[in-house]
């Protein structure tokens, strides 16, 4: 059981749980501290931190930003970023623009296929509403028009990485991201390393200024937890963990409420967070008091 879950998603991007309810299920299942990581949206935080407020829980500011490597999606947890930062919501809205296009060329690769998809019904009002299309809604829409009987399904023949509807993503690279992230005072994690399986990433990152990995995961088994646990030490990365719960009947359901992180790296993570924080207004506190000397420069 754990009492702390780091990754989870809602109808915000592909869960299915809205994010009140993820909140509710989550206190449920004796969750007391969450984050929301949608991918690359955070229109499910402002509703879930109402919830989680009522229940007394707390709520970390979260998100999973979708980057590319030479090709490859490379998932970044965001953590602790303030609201309304003008140059993560104009990226961010540029991704799920990119997702839209992308979800589109996914449908008419399905049609070829023969196997034709409601795309329309799927982008009602998503680009007003900061959802973010991922493929398991369009997996979803697979299944509504009868051609598969489950995700999984519609993964296999369909929109698995290199299969015959998949369509990369274009996106800023990890390192960017890291960046970007650590300049608004937010820690990032590399997500599921487990999963991604470029572990020649990891000191390339950690030097890059990456603060965490996420060693918990639902992917992963023991071992693969004490190897993450293991390299966060040798380069200095503090341990993030979560579920990546979508909602019921999907991947790892099962273990909502039991993979999470232990409350000791709870805690040194937040020590992590607590000093980004502070590194961050320091270090935009020395770029105001930079500017006026610039300016008398020229
Ligand atoms: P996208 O961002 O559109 O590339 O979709 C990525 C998401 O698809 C991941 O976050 C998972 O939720 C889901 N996903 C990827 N592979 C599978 C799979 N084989 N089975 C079920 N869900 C998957
Ligand atoms: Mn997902
Ligand atoms: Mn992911
Ligand atoms: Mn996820």
């Amino acid at each position: 059981m754990t009492s702390v879950d780091l990754h989870l998603h809602t109808t915000a991007s592909d869960g299915r749980c809205a994010p009140d309810e993820l909140v509710r299920r989550a206190h449920m299942a004796g969750i007391r501290v969450i984050s929301v990581t949608d991918h690359d949206t955070r229109a499910g935080e402002a509703a879930a931190r109402v919830a989680a407020a009522e229940l007394q829980m707390e709520l970390i500011s979260g998100i999973e930003i979708t980057a590319v490597f030479h090709g490859r999606d490379v998932h970044v947890l965001g953590y602790g970023l303030p609201p309304d930062v003008s140059e993560i919501d104009t990226i961010l809205a540029a991704q799920r623009c990119q997702r839209i296009d992308r979800a589109r060329e996914i449908a008419e690769r399905l049609f070829s296929l023969g196997a034709p998809i409601d795309i329309d019904a799927l982008m009602a009002g998503t680009a007003a509403s900061g959802k973010a299309i991922a493929r398991p809604q369009i997996a979803q829409c697979l299944i509504a028009a009868g051609h598969v009987l489950s995700i999984a399904e519609a993964f296999d023949r369909y929109l698995n990485d290199g299969g015959p509807a998949y369509v990369p993503h274009q996106g800023a690279s990890p390192e960017d991201i890291v960046a970007l992230v650590g300049k608004y005072g937010g820690i990032a994690s590399l997500a599921h390393p487990g999963r991604l399986g470029r572990d020649e990433l990891i000191p390339v990152l950690a030097e890059a200024g990456l603060p965490c990995i996420e060693a918990y995961h639902s992917s992963h088994d023991a071992e693969t937890t004490d190897r993450y646990r293991c390299l966060a030490r040798r380069y200095g990365l503090t341990v993030t963990g979560g579920s990546d719960f979508h909602g019921d009947g999907t991947r790892y359901a099962e273990l909502f409420g039991v993979v999470g992180l232990p409350a000791d790296e709870f805690a040194a993570f937040k020590e992590r967070l607590d000093a980004a924080r502070g590194a961050s207004v320091e270090s935009l506190r020395f770029l105001a008091t930079k500017v006026p000397e610039k300016k008398t420069l020229f």
